[in-house]
């Protein structure tokens, strides 16, 4: 233990280091983007941090998905009108949303969490908390783009396009834009004329879109290696293929953190774990209800050129552009943490592809260029940001579903004031993680 008088003699600087290096560091398990987010704000904070992953933090969930920033996707995943859209998908091996029918009962029970989170008053009251913090997220972007051009980020802040080809979805989409117009955000409804405008190297088949000029995106391989390169620079340590296997406990503290290369001390501890979130809590005993929303991409060459991301509303399919090269990248399996691929729902991905850009040169993608991830998913579709149930140094920042980039650098940014007890930047009530801790 640091004792003050033993240094008496001693400059400040060297004291403030021999305490320094006393310190346990705060640990965070799992360094994807939430996890590297965390670690980005805890070091500016001045705190010692390492990030353990069980991976090799070169492939997971925040390196190949679609890279979009998205203050317009207001509407938590568990929304009136999912679970009969949910049902009718269920039934196609090519459609954008599936749950394989199981008998699992952590599955049983989640469906269930989720079936009753899907109200309008839910909708309602999420949309504030979702908006402030993609809100404040974009700023951050804004930001580090602004601090850091060598990050390369490639952020277009080029808007997002929701295209659609059937009356119902026309019908839910411009629905959708009059309740983002009614929270302040810009919303326009696009005729396939203008369309043709935003896109003039090639035929885009649609009815019509809505635009949300204030959306932007950017590849998620570069700012995750950006993040990487930058943390270890700042003398943040990262320890992959290191895999968290339980805890050991002091009352309501955790003292260290027991993985499968030994034990390490910890001050703090920040559970990052995405869609293992869930068994991670289970080893602190508490209840985390988690499912991984299993997803595809792949990357083409850009011909003709698509110069605007856009969403393929009915097919749920993105379309990030990044000049020469573009991803397509879509589909949700409810699939708890299984990581195979499954060539089918590849196929409903590829094959709208030129259902919405009939002259666009698309080729099916080798199997081995085919990127998967597990979006982290909470019943209630929204993030779990704050301390951890009846533990006083165990923090939480996990479940952003499909919209971990989004939100990863506001929810870091939070996770660092709730460390720091700082004042927060904004409102995170309805997202503690201790909300189903007692629920049956
Ligand atoms: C097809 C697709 C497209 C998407 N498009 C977008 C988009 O356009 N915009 C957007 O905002 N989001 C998008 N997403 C969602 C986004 O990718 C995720 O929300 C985000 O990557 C989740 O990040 P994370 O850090 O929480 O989880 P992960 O990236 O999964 O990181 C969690 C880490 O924890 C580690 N871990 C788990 N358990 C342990 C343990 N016991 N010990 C040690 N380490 C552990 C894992 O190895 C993993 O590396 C998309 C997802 C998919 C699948």
């Amino acid at each position: 233990m640091y004792q003050v008088q033993s240094h008496f003699d001693t400059p400040w600087y060297v004291v403030h280091c021999t305490w320094y290096k006393n310190m346990k560091p705060t640990l965070i398990i799992g360094g994807g983007i939430v996890g590297l987010f965390s670690a980005y704000f805890l070091q500016k904070e001045g705190i010692e941090v390492q990030v353990i992953d069980k991976g090799d933090m070169q492939q997971n969930c925040s390196t190949g998905n679609a890279g979009m920033i998205v203050p317009s996707h207001i509407i938590p995943l568990a929304a009136p009108g999912m679970i009969s859209k949910g049902i009718s998908w269920m039934f196609s091996s090519k459609s954008p949303f599936y749950i394989q029918p199981r008998l699992d009962a952590k599955l049983l029970s989640w469906c269930l969490q989720f079936y009753r989170a899907a109200t309008p008053a839910h909708v309602e009251r999420s949309i504030p908390f979702l908006k402030n913090l993609s809100l404040l997220s974009k700023s951050l972007y804004q930001e580090l783009r602004d601090e850091h051009p060598e990050s390369q980020l490639a952020l277009a802040e080029k808007g997002l396009m929701m295209i659609y080809q059937t009356e119902s979805i026309e019908k839910e989409e411009t629905e959708f834009a009059h309740i983002a117009r009614k929270h302040g955000l810009e919303a326009d409804i696009l005729s396939p004329e203008d369309i043709r405008a935003i896109e003039p190297n090639l035929e885009v088949r649609a009815r019509g879109a809505v635009r949300f000029p204030g959306d932007a995106h950017l590849d998620p391989g570069k700012l995750y290696s950006f993040l990487k390169t930058y943390l270890l620079e700042k003398g943040v340590k990262f320890l992959p293929q290191t895999a968290v296997t339980g805890f050991e406990k002091n009352g309501n503290h955790i003292s260290a953190v027991l993985t499968d290369q030994g034990k390490i001390p910890a001050e703090k501890i920040i559970l990052c774990g995405g869609s293992w979130s869930g068994e991670l809590a289970k080893m602190l005993q508490f209840n985390l209800p988690m499912m991984g929303g299993k997803g595809y991409s792949f990357l083409q060459e850009n011909k003709p050129e698509i110069q605007q991301a856009a969403i393929l509303t009915e097919q749920k399919v993105a379309v990030s552009p990044y000049g020469s090269q573009i991803r397509f990248g879509g589909t949700m399996e409810i699939a708890g943490t299984n990581e195979k691929i499954n060539l089918n729902r590849v196929k409903g991905i590829f094959e709208s592809i030129n259902r919405y850009y009939p002259s666009f040169e698309s080729k099916f993608p080798e199997e081995n260029k085919i990127w998967k991830g597990l979006r982290p998913c909470s019943p209630d579709g929204l993030p779990y940001l704050g301390f951890a149930p009846t533990y006083s140094n165990v923090l939480v920042n996990t479940g952003h579903s499909m919209m971990g980039v989004s939100l990863a650098p506001a929810s870091g940014k939070l996770i660092a004031e709730l460390h720091q007890q700082k004042d927060s930047s904004l409102e995170i009530a309805g997202f503690e993680p201790g909300r189903y801790h007692s629920y049956k």
